[in-house]
């Protein structure tokens, strides 16, 4: 099982648990953000996975205040 991303696609959040296996071993995990509750497999495409590939505008009506920057990540 490969272990949980360390930050969430979406807000850049740092816990980002798997909450469900596939019924298949070893097919695919699922992860939501313990803040924003985004969810996502770790099968799908980096632009769904990965921080630095989400695309910025969405989700539009999660509050920005909420969102880490990458500016206080690297501090
Ligand atoms: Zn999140």
């Amino acid at each position: 099982m490969a272990p949980p991303p360390e930050r969430c696609p979406c807000c850049n959040h740092t816990a980002v648990p798997t909450v469900a296996t596939s019924p298949l071993p070893g097919a695919w995990e699922y992860y939501v953000c313990q803040q924003c509750w985004y969810g996502f497999r770790s099968t799908e495409s980096p632009q769904q996975t990965d921080p630095d590939q989400f695309p910025q505008e969405f989700p539009q009506e999660f509050p920005q205040e909420f969102r880490v920057s990458q500016d206080t990540l690297r501090t």
